[in-house]
């Protein structure tokens, strides 16, 4: 039988499935204090790999590589969603993963989250369940357009997803259906979209990072601002919804809500990521406790810390076509604290890195935050050298 509580200490060892980013920022602080890291991943020499100090190469379906992990480890975490369900079920009854796989089975599926948002009380925004066509003109009917139809698993970063501006654009939306079950949801008018980390550990204590504004490009995040330029109330609001989630899901660890507001500061949650979140990297240097540490903290067993902002802060992705400008203009970024993953191969759109910048002021942080010019003016500059 798998103990409920233990206290991982310095010197035991992590298990992380998947060895992206997420799961090297993650090793870097669970190296920083003490432990030992081992991570499974299919491509060798993967971002986590490479600071970690094990790799199991394999591929996530692979159990017998599940099973060594589970061996070699004496806690595992993830930072990858998308886990077998036969995986998942194996690791339920032998292996000790406080943060449950519950949650991970809830977010892998749109319908089972938004059930879930709504049990706790929270509101999502209005949203049928999809499974043909006649479906989604009966849907259509109610929600009306303008609305947008999701896959119901494995889309993300805008992936799987059909807007539906008018009735006209209905029979393109629905070649969805091919990847199964989707739901359509009334599209939002937010004038922000914000996300609130929270952290909550196997006592029941939480920890919640200042809340982040986010800006996409391309559906993809660009850039997170904080604090975010919301009102109290809604600030508020946003904290209250993500604990309420938190603590109906028991949550251990990291939790990532992401959620739209809209211009009389209604609050409607959009997604939930059960991991340390891109929205979440400012953390590492512009809060007390990072979100990574954070998360450590709690599947170890260890009390959470402060979450306070030391400063103003404002974080951009590094996507691959921006790796050149950054690297060709390095005196324009000495201000700005530079990440690069380690990833082999700098693809369009790829993320590749972020950059970070603390500022004294949020009207400081706005003057260096012309975001949506930050990788042009560094391309014209890098082109005249
Ligand atoms: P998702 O993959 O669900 O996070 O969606 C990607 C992006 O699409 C979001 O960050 C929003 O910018 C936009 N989006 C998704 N769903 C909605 C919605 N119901 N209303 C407005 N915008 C949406």
């Amino acid at each position: 039988m798998i103990s409920l509580t233990k206290t991982i200490l310095p010197g035991q060892t992590i298990g992380i499935i998947g060895g992206g980013q997420l799961g090297q920022m993650m090793a870097l602080e669970a190296k920083s204090m003490g432990f030992r890291v081992i991570v499974l991943d299919p491509t060798p020499d993967c971002p986590t790999g490479q600071v970690a100090d094990e790799q199991i190469v394999a591929a996530y379906t692979n159990l017998s590589a599940i099973m060594e992990l589970a061996q070699k480890s004496d806690v595992i975490t993830y930072e990858f969603e998308n886990i077998d369900a036969d995986a998942l079920d194996w690791l339920t009854k032998n292996a000790y993963v406080p943060q449950g796989t519950d949650i991970l089975r809830m977010t892998q599926n749109r319908i089972y989250e938004k059930e879930a948002i709504q049990k706790a009380g929270v509101p999502v925004a209005p949203y049928e369940v999809i499974m043909n066509e006649q479906d989604l003109n009966i849907a259509l009917e109610k929600i009306e357009p303008p609305a947008v139809l999701k896959t119901a698993t494995g889309g993300y970063d805008g992936k799987g997803q059909w807007v539906i501006k008018d009735f006209t654009d209905r029979n393109e939306a629905a070649t969805l259906f091919t990847h199964g079950p989707c739901v359509l949801e009334k599209w939002v008018p937010f004038t922000k979209e914000i996300s609130v980390i929270i952290t909550r550990n196997l006592h029941g204590d939480t920890a919640i990072l200042p809340v982040g504004e986010n800006i996409h490009h391309n559906n993809i995040l660009h850039q997170t601002i904080v604090p975010a330029r919301i009102r109290e109330q809604t600030e508020k609001l946003a904290i209250h919804a993500a604990t309420k989630i938190a603590d109906f899901l028991h949550l251990v660890g990291t939790l990532a809500v992401e959620m739209f507001v809209t211009e009389d500061g209604e609050v409607f949650i959009n997604e939930l990521a059960p991991r340390p979140h891109n929205s979440g990297h400012y953390s590492i240097e512009a809060c007390e406790t990072s979100q990574f540490e954070q998360h450590i903290r709690a599947i170890c067993n260890w009390p959470l810390g402060a979450t306070s902002l030391l400063k103003p802060a404002v974080m951009v992705n590094i996507l691959g076509e921006h790796v050149e400008p950054l690297l060709e203009n390095l005196h324009h970024f000495k201000d700005w604290k530079i990440h690069l993953y380690g990833k082999k191969e700098a693809k369009t759109g790829r993320k590749m890195g972020h950059i970070t910048r603390l500022c004294d002021s949020m009207n400081e942080a706005l003057l260096h935050i012309d975001a949506n010019n930050i990788w042009k003016i560094q391309k014209v500059t890098g082109a005249s050298k």
